[in-house]
Formats: C-alpha cells, structure tokens, sequence
C-alpha cells in the first residue's frame, strides 16, 4: 500500500524546502523526495549574492544546508528516492519511485531542471573527463589550464568570471553577437583580461582521447570552420525541467515545463508545480522559494476540499 501523507514534494531545491517548510508548519505530514542530494542548483552555485539577506553572499552548498535543515525542523521528512510516475485515484495520488509508492492528495513537483547538452561528438565520452557542467564542483581540477565556456547566458558568463581564479586563459564561445545575460555580467567578463570571447561561434566536437585536448568551432555567419586547443569545457546552455514523471497524469507536458495558474496549482487539483518546472518561472532562487510557500498554503485550503476538514 505505501505509506499515507498529507503532502509529498518531489524535488528538495529551493522550491521543494519552501514548500516543504510551509507545509511542515502548517502540521501537514510531509514527505520530501529527492532523487541525489538536497539543494538543487544552488549546490553548484560558488556564491549565491542575490538572495535577500545575505549580504556578504553565501557558498551555494552552505545556504542548501541551512535550507534543509530549516524545513527538517518543522517535521518534513527527506527521502532519497527517485520518483518515476504518480497516478490519480480520486482525491488520492500515489508516486511511485524507485523504492517504493507513497500516498497524499497533494503532490508538490519541485523537481528542477538538469544541464542541458550541446550533444557534440565527444561531449558524453568526455564527460568528467574535461567537460564539465558546473565551475564550482570542478574549477579547482583545472588551476594553470586553458578552459572554454560555453554560452551567453548569466551562467556562463558568471561562472566563467569564476573560472579565471583558476585557469589562465577562458575562451568564452558563443553562437551569436548578443547576450542573453544581464548588462553587468557581461561588462564584469568583458573587464577581465583572461576572458576571450568567441562570438557567432558554435561548438562542433570534442576532441581527446583519454582527456580532452580541444574543441572543434564553426563559425556562425561564415561557416568557416576551426579548433582551439584547450584542457576543459565547461557547458552552460541552460536546463532542461525534469518532469517525465507526470507522463501519466499531465502526458502533454511531461518533459517540458508545466503551466499552472497563480497557486502554482496544475490542472489536476492537488498537484503543484513550482521552481524551474512550472511555465513562466524566472528562475530565480527567491522566486523558487516564493512559489513552494505560494503551493504549500494554498495546498492547506486544497486538501480540505479534496479529503475534507481534518
Ligand atoms: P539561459 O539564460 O537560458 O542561457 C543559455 C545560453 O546558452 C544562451 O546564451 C543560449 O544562446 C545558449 N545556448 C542554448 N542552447 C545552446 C546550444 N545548443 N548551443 C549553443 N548555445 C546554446 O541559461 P543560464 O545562463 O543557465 O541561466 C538560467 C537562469 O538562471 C536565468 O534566468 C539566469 O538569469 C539565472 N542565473 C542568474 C545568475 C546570476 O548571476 N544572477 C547566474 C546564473 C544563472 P542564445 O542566447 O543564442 O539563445
């Protein structure tokens, strides 16, 4: 049968904890899923320096602690399993893992989203090998290299800031002249004198054997072709949001990213989606927190009219 819960949030990120915690203090039992480990994104965030009340910036690995041990605090239990499908049955939805099943009538997706790839021959054989998604975990692997980026997005731009404690050249190769990022990131990359940029360029291999030793480029508007010789490649183009769970209950959405209305409430009453899975979101990680505590209290009215007054 599984066991029986009020709430089951699957994804303990920011979104996740938020909700988490509200639920939680509502005195909802609460059930967190995580499929690695708690924080989400943020884990891998060097410093996170936008998040209201940090003012001297907190290590992303630091702020996910205090974030699961507040929620914790308040009665949220964590699991670490995978969930891989959630089925309906009246007011009830059960999630199935990787595990086992557990049952509530609310259902948080908080789930993120994962490292989108460029899907260039050599990205997934090299892959930890020189290729890498996130500065933090893997920066410090890469002190006295050559390092190119990838992408025009706050992320590369940031990270590849952070990249140069470490390496003494960053190439960062962009397919085209204008940036998704904000205006100071790029001036903050543009001022640094480590950082080259590679613009209308995209990448077209990997090479290396055991390691990687270099990329093949091709120019955007000339379609001339090249190569740049380096020891890593960091990879930020965005994520894509996990959400094949809900192939069942929300099949036309499941991979991409699911609308809900201003509650964070799906079509399927009881289920939520919030973070960087719900249609609209601007990925931030006040706003991921904001739309968990959005989801948990209007799941506290919800639940009355899906099971009744308890
Ligand atoms: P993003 O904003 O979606 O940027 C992705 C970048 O990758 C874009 O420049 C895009 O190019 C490029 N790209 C996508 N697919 C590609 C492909 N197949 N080949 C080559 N390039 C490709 O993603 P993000 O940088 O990860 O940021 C995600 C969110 O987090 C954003 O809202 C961002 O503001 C936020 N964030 C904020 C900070 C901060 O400092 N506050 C730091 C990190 C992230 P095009 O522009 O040409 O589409």
């Amino acid at each position: 049968m599984g066991d029986r819960y009020d709430v089951i949030v699957i994804g303990a990120g920011p979104a996740g904890l938020g909700a988490a915690l509200y639920a939680g203090r509502a005195l909802m039992r609460t059930l967190v899923l995580e499929r690695i480990g708690a924080g989400g994104q943020i884990v891998e965030a060097y410093e996170v320096d936008n998040y209201l009340g940090f003012a001297e910036g907190v290590a992303g690995a630091e702020l996910s602690e205090k974030m699961k041990v507040h929620a914790g605090r308040f009665g949220a239990e964590i699991r670490y399993e995978e969930a891989l499908d959630i089925r309906a049955d009246g007011p009830t939805k059960t999630v199935l893992t990787n595990v086992g099943e557990h049952r509530a009538p609310i259902v948080i997706a908080a789930s993120g989203a994962s490292a989108r790839k460029l899907g260039v021959p050599g990205e997934r054989e090299l892959a930890g090998r020189g290729v890498s998604y996130c500065a933090t975990c893997d920066g410090m692997f890469f002190r006295g290299k050559s390092l190119v980026v990838v992408g025009g997005g706050d992320a590369a731009l940031t990270e590849g800031v952070f990249l140069t404690r470490f390496a003494t050249q960053v190439r960062l190769v962009h397919r085209r002249q204008g940036f998704r990022a904000r205006a100071h990131n790029v001036a903050e990359a543009r001022a640094n004198k480590k950082i080259e940029f590679v613009l209308d360029t995209v990448l077209t291999q990997i090479y290396g054997d055991d390691r990687v030793e270099g990329v093949g480029i091709r120019n955007t508007r000339t379609g001339a072709e090249g190569r740049l010789d380096c020891d890593g490649v960091f990879i930020f183009v965005g994520h894509d949001p996990n959400t094949a769970f809900l192939k069942t209950l929300l099949p036309q959405y499941a991979g991409g990213v699911i609308p809900t209305d201003m509650n964070m409430e799906t079509d399927v009453k009881g289920l939520y989606a919030v973070g960087d899975v719900r249609n609209g979101s601007y990925r931030q990680l006040a706003t991921a927190v904001a739309d968990g505590v959005v989801a948990a209290m209007h799941a506290e009215r919800r639940i009355k009219t899906l099971v009744g007054p308890g």
